[in-house]
């Protein structure tokens, strides 16, 4: 097995089945001897270097109505840099000029396969997995420029994990609560059935667009109840702890500092 999960991804389906008979054969003889607790380990990003992290703006019904905004007929894209990722318990860096600081949780699509102009029905071979991800802004540079790259692209801006689910492993996708609290207080509580355009869709829409490689992260859009809907707006500050949920896949806790 490649030392390298996204080295993992590029073997495609001959590294899911290898990984699939070495995990029989650890269940055979005793899993002990093959697995390490969680609690022994630091978990990074599982992706550290993607060809590039896609973002989708106002894709879910309920997120745009608290923004006062109408669901877009093709889907709002903007891109983050990798530099901004971060692992699960990694710490979002809050500069001291960045006063709204504010959290968007969202399911990431990971692609496992090359995609160029699929259809929908198509569109899921091209996917490997899920992941949590949390798309985080600095609202006073992403409204006050107009477009959304520098406010968006801090360093520490894309906490991402706490490990990719297989598509095979989550095949249903469009109905999965979405949570998210800060400080342990529920600010997000939705679900993917709320998404404008599915995943399918977005596979589609932006393969018509541009390339998609393995390894690529695509954050599909968040709920309803980030900081800047709330009134008054609510923003994070140094000590935070943002955890965001999604059903079948697992927490991302970071906290701010
Ligand atoms: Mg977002």
């Amino acid at each position: 097995m490649p030392p390298r999960f996204e080295d993992f991804i590029m073997l495609g389906s001959c590294g899911l089945a290898t990984a699939k008979s070495l995990q029989a054969a650890a269940l055979d003889m005793g899993l002990d001897d093959f697995s390490v607790p969680q609690g022994e380990v630091s978990l990074l990003a599982p992706i550290l270097t993607p060809p590039k992290i896609v973002c989708l703006g106002l894709n879910y019904l309920d997120h745009a109505a608290e923004t006062g905004k109408t669901v877009p007929a093709e889907p709002i894209i903007f891109m983050k840099p990798r530099t901004a990722i971060i692992g699960p318990n990694e710490e979002i860096v809050k500069p001291a000029f960045v006063r709204e600081l504010d959290y968007e949780g969202e399911l990431a699509i990971i692609i496992g396969k090359r995609a160029k102009k699929v259809t929908t029905s198509e569109a899921g071979e091209h996917v490997f997995g899920y992941t949590v991800f949390n798309d985080v802004s600095a609202r006073e540079i992403q409204f006050g420029d107009k477009q959304w790259t520098r406010g968006k692209s801090f360093d520490t801006f894309a906490p991402m994990g706490p490990w990719v689910v297989t598509r095979e492993s989550l095949p249903e996708t469009q109905n999965l609560s979405i949570r998210t609290w800060v400080n342990g207080e529920l600010r997000q509580n939705s679900s993917t059935r709320n998404m404008a355009f599915t995943v399918d869709e977005i596979v589609y829409h932006l393969s018509r667009v541009m390339t998609l490689e393995p390894c690529d992260v695509i954050a599909t859009g968040t709920p309803a109840g980030v900081g800047f809907a709330m009134a008054p707006p609510r923003f994070l500050e140094r000590g935070d702890a943002v955890r965001i949920e999604i059903e079948g896949i697992g927490v991302l806790e970071n906290k701010v500092a």
